[in-house]
């Protein structure tokens, strides 16, 4: 069963759903690893084995939104709120630039008052400037107008993550405020396709209820709407926030497998979108993010803020790295990487293949 699944997968990349909540369920050592080889081998053919790097900078934690698995929710009043200064978080970037990281992320809390909107515009440009245009920029900035989306693209922004968190209605409810809306969020990303960004959305992994099929839901999903690029990782709980009472034992093998698993039979559905291995993997294992390398994933998201800022950006308890710096972040990587016989994307934008093969299609479909 699981050797036919998979060959067909290899081959032409159709799944039915019955075959997609088959290798979800498995727990089976040699059946994963089976599974993550064939994932990886459709990664090869399909984006090859360069890993590329965002170096993330988390540049502040006010959020205007209360998201009740997420640490730096406002209403969490434990948490030390920061806003790193424009040169700050230009400095990070320059740093990025000049050791060859060829893009960055640049994340934080969702606030959509004009000063924010202006201030990320004007890092935009003047991140720009400083690197010659030479650096890929992603934004994962939340929910915001489609006009402040055109104002970023047009100041050097050209990838944007907005996760879609799960797709079913009923746990969005359950993981929201009745004001966050799952449909406020899918024209989101309808508008971050208008203005001609690489639009990448993800979910959270293992939720409290989520069901196999629910992800299946997911995967189907990003299939539907030609999504360019996945970030989606094990949901991980964080002690002061409301979904926290809702989990009983978090079982943290469990969710890595899950989270491997989800990446796996993407990367056989989407075969050639970029996927990362998110920092939450690690959380969970020091070797979580090789771990997604190895089954599909090809990003990785070194840190690149200040040290000084990151303990308190924790969306979930026990994040990693909050005393390392940036080149020991990098030294780290390198060595994991080699590792496992990858090669580093140094100095290139690594973009999604997916991407320029929809925007080829588009202009030949238009004549
Ligand atoms: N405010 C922006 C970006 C920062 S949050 C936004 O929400 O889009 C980035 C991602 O962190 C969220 O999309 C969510 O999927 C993830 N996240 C938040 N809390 C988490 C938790 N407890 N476990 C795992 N991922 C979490
Ligand atoms: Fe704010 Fe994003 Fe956390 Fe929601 S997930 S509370 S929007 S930082």
């Amino acid at each position: 069963m699981l050797n036919s699944i998979l060959s067909k997968a290899e081959t032409d990349g159709v799944l039915a759903v019955s075959d997609m909540r088959y290798l979800l369920e498995l727990t089976d050592d040699a059946d994963l690893k089976a599974l993550f080889a064939a994932a990886y081998a459709v990664k090869r053919q399909y984006v090859g084995t360069k890993a590329f790097f965002r170096g993330i900078i988390e540049f502040s934690n006010i959020c205007r939104k209360d998201c009740y698995y997420c640490g730096i929710r406002k209403s969490n009043g434990d948490v030390r709120r920061f806003d790193m200064e424009p040169e700050e978080i230009i400095d990070a970037a320059v740093w990025a630039h000049g050791n060859d990281y060829g893009s960055i992320v640049l994340q934080s809390g969702e606030r959509c008052d004009a000063a924010f909107v202006d201030r990320i515009e004007s890092v935009l440009l003047r991140i720009r400037e400083r690197t010659n245009g030479d650096l890929g920029i992603t934004l994962s900035l939340g929910e915001q107008e489609r006009e402040t989306y055109r104002r970023w693209f047009a100041a050097g922004a050209h990838r944007y993550l907005l996760r879609i968190e799960t797709t079913s209605p009923i746990l969005y409810a359950k993981l929201h405020p009745e004001d966050h809306r799952l449909d406020a969020r899918l024209t989101c990303l309808e508008d971050l396709r208008k203005v001609g960004y690489q639009v990448g959305t993800g979910v959270m992994i293992g939720l409290p209820s989520q069901t196999v099929d629910d992800l299946i839901e997911d995967i189907l999903f990003f299939l539907a709407n030609d999504i360019d690029m996945i970030g989606m990782g094990p949901y991980i709980v964080h002690q002061d926030t409301p979904l926290a009472s809702e989990v009983e034992t978090f079982d943290e093998r469990h969710q890595l497998l899950m989270g491997l698993k989800m990446i796996a039979v993407t990367r056989l559905v989407l075969r050639d979108v970029n996927i990362a291995a998110t920092t939450a993997l690690q959380a969970l294992d020091h070797q979580g993010r090789e771990a997604g390398l190895q089954a599909g994933a090809n990003i990785i998201m070194p840190n690149v803020t200040d040290t000084k800022y990151r303990a308190a950006y924790q969306l979930y308890d026990n994040k990693p790295c909050t005393d390392e710096n940036s080149s020991m972040c990098k030294g780290c990587l390198n060595r994991r990487i080699t590792l496992i016989g990858e090669s580093i994307g140094f100095g290139e934008w690594g973009d999604s293949p997916h991407y320029h093969r929809r925007m080829n299609h588009g202009a030949t479909a238009a004549g």
